[in-house]
């Protein structure tokens, strides 16, 4: 499903991606671990193109993102191209990035009205269905500013759910939350992941990827330093540089 070939990404005279290979099978759950700094955002980011990548390709779906092919060079997409595959690949922030002018109905319609042009009376009726979905069914008329940071980055999530993407991409979704809200997120979460849905979570919550990844990958200085499914990388981790950071999060 995702694919990743040799990406690379400077900024400025700043290696932040130095040669990442991934690849993410349909229905699976990849969680990426790894200190500050190591690249993780930057790596999400590329694979909906709100970073470019220097060197290197990502394909969904066997379509390669932000560029075509004619030959062998590349020429990036029009940026309408570039929207209509983002469109397909949710994303998910760390601090939920909802519009806080509108209620969190409109939240969930706005991209499928305004980017996929659906009917809004069908918009409604599939916003309803995903707000009950994450827990959400008696606050379709709230504003973001009336709801506990988890029951906002769940409103987020049924968002990114409103598009039907075919890859969900989270940035630490609960990492902004207090403790006790931290569960309630990542239940809906692991039922997207029982549902089958292909997943690139980057969170520090290791009892979550050791019961939900199919493969961890831990990186590190922009590398991907080891990969693998979470009883290798987790229990019996390769490199020490994966040890040391795991007896400092666990
Ligand atoms: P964290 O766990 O703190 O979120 P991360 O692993 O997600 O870290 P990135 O956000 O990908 O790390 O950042 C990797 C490096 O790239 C950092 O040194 C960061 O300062 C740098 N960086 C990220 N975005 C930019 C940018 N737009 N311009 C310049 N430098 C950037
Ligand atoms: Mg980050």
């Amino acid at each position: 499903m995702v694919d990743i070939r040799s990406v690379h990404k400077s900024f400025g005279s700043l290696e932040v991606l130095k040669g990442i290979d991934l690849s993410v099978r349909t229905g699976e759950v990849t969680v990426v671990l790894g200190p500050s700094g190591s690249g993780k955002s930057t790596l999400l980011r590329t694979i909906n193109h709100l970073e470019k990548v220097d060197r290197g390709a990502i394909s969904v779906d066997g379509a390669l993102i932000g560029y075509r092919r004619s030959g062998d060079k590349l020429h990036e997409l029009p940026e309408r191209e570039v929207l209509r595959q983002r469109t397909r690949i949710g994303f998910v922030f760390q601090n939920f990035n909802l519009f806080p002018h509108l209620t969190v109905l409109d939240n969930v319609i706005e991209a499928p009205v305004s980017a996929l042009k659906r009917p809004r009376a069908e918009a409604v009726e599939s916003a309803h269905r995903l707000l009950k979905r994450v827990g959400l069914a008696d606050k379709a008329d709230a504003y973001p500013r009336q709801l506990s940071g988890g029951q906002q980055q769940r409103v987020a999530i049924a968002r990114a759910l409103a598009l039907e993407p075919k890859l969900l991409l989270f940035d630490e979704p609960t990492s902004a939350l207090d403790p006790e809200l931290v569960g309630e997120v990542l239940d809906v979460i692991r039922d997207l992941a029982h549902r089958g849905t292909t997943m690139i979570v980057v969170t520090h919550e290791i009892g979550f990827a050791r019961e939900v990844a199919d493969t961890v990958v831990f990186m590190d200085d922009g590398r991907i330093v080891e990969q693998g499914p979470p009883g290798e990388v987790l229990e019996r981790p390769r490199e020490e540089r994966t040890r040391l950071f795991l007896s400092k999060v666990l």
